[in-house]
């Protein structure tokens, strides 16, 4: 049998069963707090393009306007970028206040 294969199995045998047990526990409260279920709530966040809703932890950012905004993908980042790129945020938001006073 080669070394390496010995090796692996040394160090299997190595590891206190005690100690695993311990970091498992650590490991499974840790998995609680991130998970979803165990959450009060789900933060949502509008896109700042297109308003699509998302989860914050999905959001992409990019600079606009001299702020981070959130956005829904790649699609609306490039869109905003775009934009700012061309010197046209001033007309981008006199379209956008339009749109919402239609509303
Ligand atoms: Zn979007």
């Amino acid at each position: 049998m080669p070394n390496v294969n010995s090796g692996k199995i040394n160090l299997l045998r190595i590891a206190p069963p005690l100690g695993a047990s311990t970091s498992m526990a650590i490991t499974f409260s840790q998995l609680l707090a991130l998970s979803p279920f165990h959450a009060t709530r789900v933060e949502k966040i509008a896109c700042y393009h297109c308003d699509e809703k998302m989860r914050q932890t999905k959001a992409l950012y990019v600079k606009f306007n001299g702020q981070q905004r959130a956005v829904c993908c790649h699609g609306c980042m490039a869109i905003l970028q775009t934009i700012e790129r061309n010197d046209m945020i001033e007309d981008y938001l006199a379209a956008r206040s339009m749109q919402i006073d239609v509303r």
